[in-house]
């Protein structure tokens, strides 16, 4: 089936203009795909109500992030966004989380950043593994690169260095296109359902209770960074 087509059939599914996308749930196969570059496939209008539809979809979740492979289409294409207010973004948030505004992002890729190659440990979760949570090690920083395409329609070649929960997330959405869910990452022995995440927000508690070991069974409390 043509890429456009599969996308049509994706969108056809739909209640109607405003319902959500089915979010595809580990197992499913296009989940371990590597996806398809987003190569002049879709129409310009297609291409938009699809972005529109993932936008409805991970606000509806609620999440963070959708990859398409997430609602079934091979395509690497990405849409994030994480609001952050004024009062949610100061020093002692471990996770270093700062504004990511609406945006969608064809043929999304990361590189190292040689002058950060610090390793953060954060709790992950992914909407296609509903309801489970998992350490997974990242680099702080990262060079992101792909296609943009911001809410107020701009599109615009993406190259910059993000750092902290936002640098993470890309990461994560990125990875989707290859095949790679977070939970693929994550540190053994810390896979816990989202039930008990109250008893493990500060990870050298939860490296005790759950009996990681390796590097992040190293931290000090409250710390979830580690240099390498
Ligand atoms: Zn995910």
């Amino acid at each position: 089936m043509k890429m456009q087509d599969l996308v049509l059939k994706t969108l056809g599914k739909k209640a109607d203009s405003d319902a959500p996308l089915r979010i595809v749930q580990a197992g499913h196969p296009a989940l371990r795909a590597t996806s398809a570059p987003l190569a002049g496939q879709l129409s310009d209008d297609v291409l938009e109500t699809l972005i529109n539809a993932m936008v409805v979809t991970m606000h509806e979740a609620p999440g963070v992030g959708v990859a398409a492979p997430q609602i079934g289409v091979p395509l690497r294409l990405v849409v994030m966004e994480d609001a952050v207010g004024p009062d949610d973004s100061h020093e002692e948030d471990p996770y270093n989380r700062t504004d990511l505004p609406l945006m969608a992002v064809a043929n999304p890729r990361y590189e190292p950043v040689p002058s950060d190659s610090a390793t953060t440990f954060g709790w992950e979760g992914c909407l296609s593994v509903d309801g489970w949570r998992s350490l997974v090690p990242r680099p702080r920083s990262v060079r992101v690169l792909g296609t943009a395409f911001d809410a107020d329609g701009t599109t615009r070649d993406l190259d910059e260095v993000w750092s902290g929960w936002k640098a993470r997330i890309f990461q994560h959405e990125a990875d989707h296109l290859d095949g790679i869910l977070c939970h693929d990452r994550s540190v053994p022995r810390s896979f816990v359902h989202e039930n008990y995440q109250g008893y493990y927000t500060d990870l050298s508690e939860a490296v005790h209770y759950l009996g990681v070991e390796g590097e992040v069974s190293q931290l000090e409390p409250g710390q979830v960074d580690l240099e390498r």
